[in-house]
């Protein structure tokens, strides 16, 4: 692993730290951070110190050209007190993906898994251990060059922080707007590289969707608006005639890992899988005709949170005919079991953290 410097008052911070009552998702921060400098064509060494403020000049290519990336993944505490992280190399790759689809350096995967691991481990006393709660862990990268001229940066920081977390929704709180309109990725873009624009353009349509009472945005292809494609930050997935369904990946849909996951674990549950081109109208007439009996939402942050209902810009207003999910729920149960160091999963899934510092 890379050897990390780490600040003597960051051990002091954490040390000293008293975790808040009510977490919330993502607002209360480990007074750590961990980073490295790329300058030169080379990373320099990882750096271990305590969460502040950064300096920032007006002019950083990052505030004006978006050229950053970042990744999402989750902590956990094993029934014995262990850190344990969940299919991290995984996360690492996609970091990489992202960089070359941004025109940013790669960061070797193991100085990208030390920097997870070291600031998973030295979080450890607040990660939070009711079930679906967790520390959730941001790596991320920007681009530092301090003028305004429009090309690739050549000096970039790699960051990681990490939030001790509550689950991103609870049951029964998940109602889709379907996107008839706007698109968020289009093919030949960036929409399968996590990259802080494609949020940024999700953005809007967040807005319209809370109007009508909706916590997401359905997106639908960019070319026909007809096909399923996926949410904002999660992929989507239903149960159709017994079967579980996903839009198949293409050049506009993020590949999750928890995708992946569920599409690695429904078998072993008895569920079979198709990936395929889901009509957003068939889905619909599905649901009408109780063909479709569950749909849900998957990704890091929500592990697997069952859709209420469909809304439509007319506010027609389409359920599942299980919308507090049956299979949904049980492949999460089986999904955190595995995270959580519960149950052993496939291996090399669930890893133990190390102390790399
Ligand atoms: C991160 C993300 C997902 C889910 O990916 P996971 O690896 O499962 O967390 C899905 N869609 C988009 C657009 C994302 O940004």
């Amino acid at each position: 692993m890379t050897p990390i410097q780490i600040k003597s008052d960051a051990l002091e911070r954490i040390k000293n730290f008293k975790l808040p009552e009510s977490l919330g998702f993502g607002s209360v921060l480990t007074p750590v951070m961990i980073y490295s400098d790329f300058r030169d064509g080379a990373w320099g060494p990882l750096i271990m110190a305590p969460y502040a403020d950064l300096s920032i000049n007006p002019t950083m290519k990052v505030l004006h050209y978006a050229q950053e990336i970042f990744e999402g993944m989750k902590g956990y505490l094993s029934p014995e007190g262990e850190p344990l992280l969940f299919r991290p190399e995984m996360n690492a790759k996609r970091f990489n993906y992202s960089a070359r689809m941004m025109a940013m350096p790669e960061i070797p995967e193991e100085t990208y898994l030390s920097a997870v691991h070291a600031i998973t481990h030295l979080s450890k006393d607040l990660i939070p251990t009711e079930s679906g709660s967790s520390l959730y862990i941001r790596p991320f990268m920007f681009a530092t060059d301090i003028s305004l001229g429009i090309k690739p940066s050549e000096t970039f920081r790699f960051m990681a922080v990490a939030s001790p977390s509550q689950s991103y929704f609870k049951p029964g709180d998940l109602n889709v707007f379907i996107e008839r309109h706007a698109v968020r990725a289009c093919p030949g873009g960036v929409g399968t590289a996590k990259t802080g624009g494609n949020y940024a353009a999700s953005l809007k349509s967040a807005t319209k969707a809370a109007t009508f009472n909706c916590q997401q945005t359905l997106w639908l292809d960019a070319l026909e608006h007809k096909y399923i494609e996926e949410m904002s930050g999660m992929n989507f997935m239903a149960i159709e005639n017994g079967k579980l369904i996903t839009p198949s990946l293409t050049d506009t849909i993020l590949a999750g890992i928890t995708r992946d996951s569920i599409i690695k674990l429904a078998p072993t549950l008895g569920l079979e899988v198709e990936e395929k081109r889901i009509e957003i109208n068939s889905l619909l007439e599905n649901c009408r005709s109780t063909a479709a009996t569950e749909a849900f939402a998957c990704g890091t942050a929500v592990i697997i949170a069952p859709i209420t209902k469909f809304v439509e810009e007319d506010k027609t207003e389409f359920k599942t005919s299980i919308p507090t999910g049956d299979w949904s729920m049980k492949i999460r149960n089986k999904l955190l079991e595995i995270q959580e160091g519960r149950t052993s999963g496939p291996q090399g899934w669930s890893v133990r953290v190390e102390k790399t510092y």
